[in-house]
């Protein structure tokens, strides 16, 4: 954890915490002198001004650099004290300055992009593959954006004078292919690169510490944690995050109180959720990859929850044949998810760039959720063997490992027959 950090913060809390430590604490360091032990819920839209020349001052101040004095917020899409608790939180966790939520991780990412755009800056260098939706909305240029899709390698020589940003997902949605972040933002130059971290979370890997400017999470993932809110953050310096809070309160897509406050709840079990499901994960990864009727097995080096793997058989029996686990699209819960990126959360990428991007349609991507492992595996293996044809599992013992997957540490075995 970055020192430097904690310059603005009470001085009284010692200088450095480990991240459990951060992800039960941060957030909540006022809530003994208010005489809470909970976070209160702020549900207010709007708040008493009594004196106006003074908030005319406090919006003028808003308006020049995001930042909202002491004082209630004025109205609820300038800020919310619930939600400004997570942000803190998330912050910490991710070793930035300072943290922005969104309604969503789309949300979020649109914040972004309009921030650069509005600057003149709204060329974007970007590595795929990306979460599809997050494709999409950079491959139509619907905001007024436009995309060059490079290799990791290939970044420097792509950035040109209207650059605004560089955005990659490590591990990415959905093969789990890893880039080098200390590379990347050597390539990048001057120009802020954004990491989206929804795949890792701060548990696992804090993109800051490695040269990003900017840190996306999807919150409705792994940081709630149990698929019941959507919301969305940026992780940053405090200069772009007056600039984000501007661009929320001129555009609205502001998260809701009580998502901030169940966000803020699921981060203080984030560390010990995501353990326990790379265990499971990286475990079930090994009995996928030794196991004939699945071709490839993509498990990234950062560990994490999510492993994707492409079936010899028909995939769409395999998520149409899970008992336990639910089929369906999202990530990130305590309950096990399966969904085939092709038909669902890679549907919006044209065939062509999808495939090129990596993301066959044999493919099957799994978010692990905190269940027995056995029982994942049980359920896993019927569905499994729904969707393999007899001839090929009959093959099983002419499965021969080997082989590695270029750009993902996968363990991978080679089709039978
Ligand atoms: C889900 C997801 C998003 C989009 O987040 P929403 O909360 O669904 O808007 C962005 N990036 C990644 C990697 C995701 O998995």
């Amino acid at each position: 954890m970055d020192d430097t950090l904690d310059h603005h913060e009470d001085a009284a809390r010692p200088r450095t915490r480990a991240l459990a430590t951060e992800a039960v604490h941060a957030g909540r360091d006022d809530l003994a002198a208010l005489g809470l032990h909970a976070p209160p819920i702020d549900l207010s839209t709007t708040y008493p001004s009594a004196d106006s020349r003074t908030e005319a001052a406090r919006i003028d101040a808003f308006a020049a650099d995001g930042v909202l004095d002491d004082g209630p917020p004025v109205y609820g899409r300038l800020g919310n004290p619930t939600v400004a608790r997570f942000e803190t939180a998330l912050a910490r966790l991710e070793g930035t300055e300072a943290a922005v939520a969104f309604a969503s991780g789309m949300a979020a990412l649109t914040a972004v992009l309009l921030v650069r755009r509005s600057a003149g800056l709204g060329h974007v260098v970007a590595v795929r593959p990306l979460y599809g939706c997050s494709d999409h909305l950079l491959d139509t240029g619907v905001l007024g954006t436009e995309v060059t899709w490079v290799d990791p390698a290939g970044i420097a020589d792509a950035v040109r004078p209207d650059t605004g940003l560089v955005l990659v997902e490590s591990p990415a949605n959905p093969t789990l292919a890893e880039v080098d972040l200390r590379a990347v933002a050597h390539g990048c130059g001057t120009v802020p690169l954004l990491v989206d971290n929804t795949f890792a979370t701060p548990v696992l890997q804090r993109p800051a510490e490695s040269g990003a400017r900017l840190v996306l999470h999807s919150a409705t993932k792994f940081l709630g944690g149990h698929g019941d809110v959507l919301g969305g953050v940026v992780a940053c310096d405090e200069e772009f995050a007056g600039q984000l809070r501007r661009m929320r309160f001129a555009t609205g897509g502001v998260l809701h109180p009580l998502a901030g406050y169940l966000l803020l709840r699921g981060l203080a079990t984030l560390p010990v959720r995501v353990r326990a499901a790379s265990a499971t994960a990286a475990e079930l990864a090994r009995r996928l990859a030794g196991d004939p009727r699945v071709s490839r097995v993509h498990y990234p080096r950062t560990g994490g929850a999510m492993v994707a793997f492409e079936v010899a058989g028909d995939p769409h029996a395999v998520t149409g044949g899970v008992e336990l686990i639910t089929p369906a699209v999202s990530l990130g819960s305590v309950d096990s998810l399966i969904q085939h990126p092709a038909s669902i959360s890679h549907r919006v990428v044209a065939a062509d760039d999808r495939r090129a991007a990596g993301v066959g349609d044999r493919l099957l991507r799994l978010s692990v959720g905190l269940e027995d492992v056995d029982d994942l595996w049980a359920d896993l293996d019927r569905a499994l063997g729904e969707a393999t044809p007899r001839t090929l599992a009959a093959c099983s013992n002419h499965a021969h490992q080997g082989g590695t997957n270029p750009g993902t540490a996968s363990s991978s075995t080679s089709p039978a027959g």
